[in-house]
């Protein structure tokens, strides 16, 4: 198997001329330390991360949206670019990263997506899960054993792609606890290793 993986980093990020937030919604609220998250920025350090030590291991790490790339580029774009990776490289698959939110403050814990019915997406969901909750042995599980496995499905359009992929809402920003393991250094390091020992897993 070459050893090869796309990373998603969810939504957008900093303007740099305008120092905004490129994305409506999708960050924290902002808490008593005066501190906010924005999501797309927390996804696109925890890809860098990743990619980081990933190519390190000789993997070769290609990107929907370039991780130092700012713009909220449209997930039929997003789409279309894992496609056309995925047609020169035959065992490439997707991972989406994502943080979650709800209205509901105390709402916590982790969840993967993928697409609906049972393909490789799924075993490699699991493997994820099983990454993941090594490095945050607290986290809340919000499994779906419905059909036989941990991840949830829903027809979310990044997991459209050809090849296999799942989506990881990994954490609520809106909890304020989660939020603050979120905004850690050690916090998006943990979620960048769980990506690259699932991705080391999957290619070895
Ligand atoms: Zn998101």
């Amino acid at each position: 198997m070459e050893k090869v993986v796309i990373l998603d980093a969810g939504h957008g990020g900093i303007n740099p001329i305008t120092k905004q937030y490129v994305t409506p919604g999708k960050r924290s609220p902002i808490w008593k330390d005066g501190t906010q998250y924005f999501e797309g920025v927390g996804n696109r350090e925890i890809v860098q991360l990743a990619a980081r030590i990933l190519k390190g291991k000789g993997v070769n790490v290609f990107f929907t949206v370039d991780p130092s790339d700012y713009r909220d580029i449209s997930l039929s774009e997003r789409v279309r670019t894992a496609n056309k990776i995925f047609k020169s490289n035959p065992d490439a698959f997707l991972i989406s990263i994502h943080s979650n939110a709800a209205s509901d403050p105390t709402a916590h814990g982790s969840e993967i997506w993928t697409w609906p019915g049972q393909s490789k997406s799924d075993v490699f969901a699991t493997v994820f899960m099983q990454e993941f909750v090594k490095l945050h042995p607290l986290t809340k599980v919000r499994a779906d054993y419905s059909d036989g496995d941990i991840d949830k499905e829903s027809k979310f359009t990044i997991n459209s792609v050809n090849c296999p992929s799942f989506l990881i809402e990994s954490m609520f920003h809106t909890n304020e606890v989660e939020c603050k393991i979120l905004m850690s250094q050690s916090g998006k390091e943990a979620i960048a290793n769980s990506i690259v020992n699932t991705v080391i897993r999957i290619v070895s």
